[in-house]
């Protein structure tokens, strides 16, 4: 890295970067507070961010508290993710008319609008990352998940401290962003308000930085922000064990702690729609009252609806055990055989989002430590 690659933005460069990436003709998204939680949305300015703001976060348990200071990402990650931008929860797919002539589809037009992301941090990168083997690449990639993808600018955040149900220094995804920015940002301490480190890791961002009003690097600076990082992956709220953990799972489909989560599951879901690696989808068709029109819509669907395992007759997982085992044994273990990566990426929000608060890495490690006594001598 050289010293063209790496400045200190003071808040006010923060107000200049958001305004710089707007001018460029992106729409900014960032995260922002609404509804008592942080989310991200379309945002102007430094004002738009959570100053002041961190969240508490444990099973099922979600808070937003005021720090003492005002620090612009003192917190972890909210309910939402990038996919919501990138991977829609809900788009059209094509449309049909229908005329005495006629009957054309025309399929739903390559997104044009190109977004810029601020504060995507490490593990949001991670799960970037992995729905791009889904939706990127082969003979099936999606030609609007690529539009969006390949628009995107990202202004990462290195996280400063670690929420209560993060995991990611476990599954190798951060807390330190390692690459797949254009900018990367680490707030640290200076006088009254913070100051950030920003280096730059393509040349869209190298382009972007040599445009905006910074000081030069001192060595205290880089001190700063190697120990906000530190600090951050000392403090993990979780942990998981990921030694051998594929074969740990697919070959125990019959342990009795399936059952045990199944009793608590509601399968509602709400672990795969917070999920920023969970891709899986239904298509709706819908016609025009007057029979002049259809259209074909995809929306986000879950491994724990009913439906979703429906085939000619009936479900294939129709009860919960069934649901969550799939769930969790896809994310850790066979994911590996498709992607060849883990499906998870450690950001904690499935356990978060709970509404009964089951937690993935203590259902891994119930697993484990019960075969673990069952072999010992
Ligand atoms: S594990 Fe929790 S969030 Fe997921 S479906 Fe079951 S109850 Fe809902
Ligand atoms: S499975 Fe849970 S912890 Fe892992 S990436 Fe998905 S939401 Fe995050």
């Amino acid at each position: 890295m050289t010293s063209s690659d790496r400045a200190v933005l003071t808040r006010d460069g923060l107000d200049a970067l958001i305004a710089t990436l707007a001018a460029d003709g992106y729409r900014v998204y960032g995260p922002t507070v609404r509804d008592g939680a942080i989310v991200y949305d379309d945002i102007a300015g430094v004002a738009d961010l959570p100053a002041g703001w961190t969240d508490e976060q444990d099973a099922g348990s979600y808070r937003l508290k005021r720090r003492d200071d005002d620090a612009l990402f003192g917190y972890v990650v909210g309910p939402h993710s990038w996919k919501k931008y990138l991977h829609p929860p809900r788009r059209r797919l094509w449309r049909a008319a229908k005329t005495e002539e006629a009957l054309t589809f025309t399929a739903e037009p390559e997104p044009a609008e190109r977004f810029a992301f601020i504060g995507v941090r490490s593990c949001e990168i991670a799960a970037m990352a992995i729905q791009d083997k889904v939706f990127a690449v082969g003979d099936y990639a999606d030609p609007q998940y690529r539009a969006r993808r390949d628009g995107a600018f990202v202004v990462a955040v290195n996280c400063g401290e670690a929420g209560g149900t993060c995991f990611c220094v476990s599954m190798k995804t951060g807390p330190h962003v390692m690459s797949g920015f254009d900018l990367s940002l680490t707030e640290i301490e200076r006088g009254d308000l913070p100051v950030y480190l920003i280096e730059a890791g393509s040349d869209a961002g190298r382009d972007l930085l040599a445009r905006l009003p910074c000081r030069p690097v001192e060595a205290n600076d880089i001190t700063a922000a190697d120990a906000a990082v530190a600090h951050a992956a000392a403090q993990m709220g979780r942990t998981l064990e990921t030694d051998g953990i594929r074969d740990l799972l697919v070959n125990n489909p019959d342990h009795p702690r399936w059952d045990e989560v199944a009793a608590r599951c509601l399968t509602c879901g709400n672990c795969t729609m917070v999920c920023p690696t969970c891709f899986c989808t239904t298509t709706e068709d819908s016609s025009d009252l007057d029979g002049g029109g259809a259209e074909r819509t995809q929306r986000w669907d879950s491994c724990f609806t009913l439906d979703f395992s429906y085939i000619h007759g009936g479900s294939v997982r129709s009860s919960s055990k069934a649901r969550y085992r799939q769930w969790m044994t896809h994310k850790l273990a066979t994911w590996w055989d498709q992607f060849d990566t883990s499906g998870c990426v450690g950001c904690g929000r499935c356990i978060t989002w709970c509404p009964v608060g089951i937690d993935i890495t203590e259902e891994a490690r119930a697993i484990r430590s019960d075969l673990t006594r069952e072999t010992k001598p």
